[in-house]
């Protein structure tokens, strides 16, 4: 990156940080001096973007955590504080959609479960406020911190077929500018919580969605985001790092309860 943010002796802790988003967040978070925790329901992963980072010189740790577990995150704190002694920042990346809470040709709205529908808002909803009541504390009790939520296109307007991931980022959304003012007003004015809202980027979680498993064609949905995006791409995820270095530096002082979109334009095309 040609932005450089002074990371030095900064700790991060990201969940999710074995996805394809959250990996490269962990990777440029150490490459600019910054202690990096990796966090993931997969550990091997886990523990293999860790070894990649401290191969390069970084400083990082790989952990087995289920957001979903509030013992499994309280354990990954100890090692945490024991290794790194604090948590600066938190990106909260752990999230995702899951075809069993999908509306398709082969699965109605009617036929929806209850287990299925619940998991997917669980894992993006409750995964982001247990991760940040345990580390978030550990930035109340030291009266500074950032966090950072990943928010979604679908929590403006609802995306069609991802029923439960749609009104998840919404919650995400509202749940980033509750948390702005609760931390600020009930533990410090140091602590700063902002989401990023990516739009369309192809990675693991949405392929499946986008990308014809057969012929490796975009599917129809995949061809109206493209043309529903002013910038007429997919974004990779290079494209939030520089968001994500500015919000973690002083330079966003002020900026606090706020969702930032990335999307190419997305979100401000009508379609007319
Ligand atoms: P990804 O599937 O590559 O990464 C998600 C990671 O979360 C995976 O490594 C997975 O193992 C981990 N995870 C799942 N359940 C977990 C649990 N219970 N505990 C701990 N870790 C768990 O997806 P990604 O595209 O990198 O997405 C990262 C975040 O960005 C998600 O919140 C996603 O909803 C959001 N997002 C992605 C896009 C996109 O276009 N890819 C767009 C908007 C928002």
């Amino acid at each position: 990156m040609d932005i450089r943010v002074d990371m030095k002796d900064k700790v991060a802790v990201l969940t999710g940080g074995a996805g394809v988003l959250c990996a490269s967040m962990a990777k440029e978070l150490a490459a600019q001096g910054a202690k990096v925790a990796v966090l993931d329901l997969r550990k091997n992963d886990a523990e293999e973007v860790a070894e990649e980072i401290n191969l390069k010189g970084g400083t990082a740790l790989g952990i087995g955590v289920d957001v979903l577990n509030k013992q499994s995150l309280d354990t990954a704190k100890e090692v945490i504080l024991k290794e790194f002694r604090t948590v600066d920042i938190l990106i909260n990346g752990a999230g995702g959609n899951s075809p069993e809470a999908t509306t398709g040709p082969d699965r109605s709205f009617f036929d929806l479960t209850v287990d299925a529908i619940q998991k997917v808002f669980n894992l993006n909803f409750m995964g982001t406020i247990l991760p940040t009541q345990v580390f978030g504390k550990v930035m109340a009790e030291q009266r500074k911190g950032i966090i950072i939520n990943i928010s979604s296109m679908a929590a403006y307007t609802p995306l069609t077929r991802t029923i439960a991931y749609s009104a998840a980022k919404a919650a995400i959304s509202n749940l980033t500018q509750w948390m702005a003012v609760h931390f600020n007003q009930e533990y410090s004015k140091d602590i700063r919580v902002n989401a990023i809202a990516p739009g369309f980027l192809l990675t693991e979680q949405n392929k499946y969605l986008l990308i014809d498993e057969k012929t490796g064609e975009l599917t129809s949905r995949g061809r109206n985001i493209i043309n529903a995006t002013p910038m007429g791409k997919y974004g990779v995820a290079e494209d939030l790092l520089g968001i994500v270095l500015f919000l973690c530096s002083d330079s966003a002082s002020f900026i606090n309860g706020a969702i930032i979109p990335v999307d190419g334009a997305f979100l401000a095309y009508s379609g007319v």
